[in-house]
This record gives structure tokens, sequence and C-alpha cells, in this order.
């Protein structure tokens, strides 16, 4: 953990900085700090622990709460150390709560479980000395190096792998991070690691997103037409507050596409129909993305403070002073 921590380089961002010595990247995390844990119902079941702050700053995230700590000032549970959580998860696994729901894993969420990797190795050694063959899943935005997401393939059982855009400008205006690595560790994983992979999950987003759904799902099923896929449908959140749901109707025209190129193991999920805004445009972001529906993120995020277009997050003079990372919404649905 030491080293990884003195000049960290996790993720795609390669901060290099010092986390140990106070300095921080673009994560905003020094140690790793546990923001909940709990045992959950939703497949695959678990224990799941939620680890705080994230290196992404996405307008429609529904963990905002944890994920932009500690900028947001959330409360959050604080550091606990890796041996008692291992403890504490192979119990809640093996009680009678965690028997009747059929949890059989330790699942690591967020935020993202990759800024927080060697503290999350440590709590899988130590939990695996007490149940070797003890389940681990990762749920990922996808953005570590490759060299990380080997680490994780050496002891994940199974994967949660967010995909949220196919293009890049889409991608950096939803999120503030280029595309490129994430479409290349779900190649990495598609190629290599199909075992692991529970599902690559897609939230659609309503005029945001919609016109990548269709070439997203080309390059996934060129790789393999079996690779699960679960779309999610939109729920106003966060800077994307005042923004519409996604209807059933999206939700069904993804599937459709998604079985239109291929993919034979395709599901969605997620309440639908939540009114909001039909979309903003701000002029000062127009003409910096190239598709409509980028423009439109990059108005929301530009109408709540974000200032620098095509965002990017890893390189925003205004990272340490984010205005997005304080940002209260309005609602969270
Ligand atoms: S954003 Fe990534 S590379 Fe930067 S400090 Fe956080 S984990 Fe390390
Ligand atoms: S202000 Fe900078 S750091 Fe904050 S969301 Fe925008 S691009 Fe990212």
């Amino acid at each position: 953990m030491e080293n990884d921590l003195r000049e960290c380089i996790l993720c795609e961002h390669r901060c290099g900085v010092d986390r140990l010595a106070g300095d921080l990247g673009v994560c905003r995390m020094s140690t790793p700090i546990v923001a909940s844990r709990t045992l959950h119902p939703a497949p695959p079941e678990s224990y799941t622990i939620f680890v705080a702050g994230c290196n992404f700053k996405c307008l429609g995230c529904q963990n905002w709460t944890i994920s932009q700590f500690p900028d947001n000032r959330m409360a959050v549970e604080g550091y606990v150390d890796s041996g008692s959580l291992a403890r504490e998860s192979v119990r809640m696994i093996q009680s009678s709560a965690g028997i009747l729901m059929g949890a059989d894993r330790i699942f690591f969420s967020g935020g993202e479980p990759t800024i927080h990797l060697p503290f999350i190795e440590k709590i899988v050694d130590n939990a695996r000395r007490l149940r070797p063959k003890l389940k681990v899943n990762f749920d990922t935005n996808g953005f570590m190096t490759e060299k990380s997401l080997h680490r994780v393939l050496g002891f994940t059982t199974s994967l949660t792998f967010d995909i949220k855009a196919f293009y890049d400008d889409t991608m950096r205006a939803i999120s503030g991070t280029p595309v490129g690595p994430i479409l290349r560790n779900a190649e990495i994983v598609a190629r290599t690691a199909s075992d692991k992979l529970w599902e690559y999950r897609i939230v659609a987003i309503p005029e945001v997103n919609e016109e990548d759904i269709e070439p997203l799902c080309s390059f996934l099923a060129s790789i393999s037409k079996k690779l699960p896929v679960a779309f999610l449908a939109f729920r106003p959140n966060y800077v994307l507050d005042e923004h519409h749901g996604a209807t059933r109707e999206l939700m069904q025209k993804c599937v459709e596409l998604a079985r239109g190129a291929g993919l034979r193991n395709v599901t969605y999920a997620g309440m639908t129909n939540i009114p909001g805004k039909k979309g903003i445009l701000v002029e000062e972001v127009e003409g910096v993305y190239e598709r409509a529906g980028a423009t439109l993120a990059a108005s929301y995020a530009r109408s709540k403070g974000c200032t620098t277009h095509p965002r990017n997050c890893g390189e925003c003079p205004s990272m340490s002073k984010c205005p997005l990372k304080k940002y209260i919404p309005i609602r969270s649905c």
C-alpha cells in the first residue's frame, strides 16, 4: 500500500501524487475511507462495502454523497482496518441473514474501488485466510491502468463494469474523463476474463448518451455476442437533478439496439418515467462538443459550475476547488 500511494498511478489519471503525504489527485482521497457496508440483496447478493471517493465526476451519479467525498462534506464512516472488515464480511456472509439472502461474496463498490486497490487487496487476503474460496466482486468504472486491471483480475471472481458512453465527447461531458482507457479495459476483460464478467452496466440517459448505445453495443458484439449487458434507467440525480428520467420506451429501444447489434444476453432494469426538464443549452459550451447529447450534458455541468470544456478533470485548473464536487442536488430520485 505504501508504494502505491506514495506516487499514485492506480488509475489512468496517473496523478503521481504522494497521497500518504496528503497530496491529492483527481480523486481527492488520501488513505481509504469506508462509507458504509451492508448485506445487499441486489444480484450478485453480497456483503457490500462502499468505499468513499471517486476518480470521476459523473453528472448523474446516484452515489454522489459517497463519490464526491471529501469535498461535499457528506457524512461517511471513516477508516476501518482491513482485518476487521475481512472478519466482519465473512461473519455477515455466514450469518443466518446472509445465508437467507444468498450472499456469497464481498462486493466492493463506491465511489470507485480502484482508488483504494491496495486496501481492498488486503481485505481480500485477510478474508480468504478465514474462508479460502470466498467470492469477490469488483464494481468499477473501468478507468484503471492495465496494471491495476490485472491486479483486480488476479483476485476478483466477478466484475460489474460500467460503461457510460462510446464517444469521447459524450464520455467527457458525462464524467470528465476520456473514454479510451475504459473501452480498452472493457475489451481486455471481454477477451481474457469473460468468465469473471458479471455484466457491463450502461446507464441510459435520455437525450445524453442515446446516440452512443448502438455503436457501444456493436463494439461489444464485435468481441463476443455472448457478453452480458444490463441497461439501467437513468434517474434524476446530482448535477442532472433537473433532467427527466429514462422512459420505458427508451429502455426497450436500448435492448432492441443491443439485440440488433447481435448481443444475446441483454436486460434492463430501473424505475422509468420520472419527470423533469427536457434539456437546456448553455451557449458557452455550444460548438465545443461534437454531439448534441454531450452538449446537453455539458450545459448542465456548466450551469452548475464546471468551468473547463471539453470536461477534463485530470488537467483542469479548478480540480482542487471543483465546484461540482460541492454541488448538493435539489432532488435525488
Ligand atoms: S485519481 Fe487515480 S491516479 Fe490520481 S490519485 Fe486518485 S487513484 Fe491515484
Ligand atoms: S470544474 Fe474541472 S474538475 Fe470540476 S468537473 Fe469541471 S472539468 Fe472536472
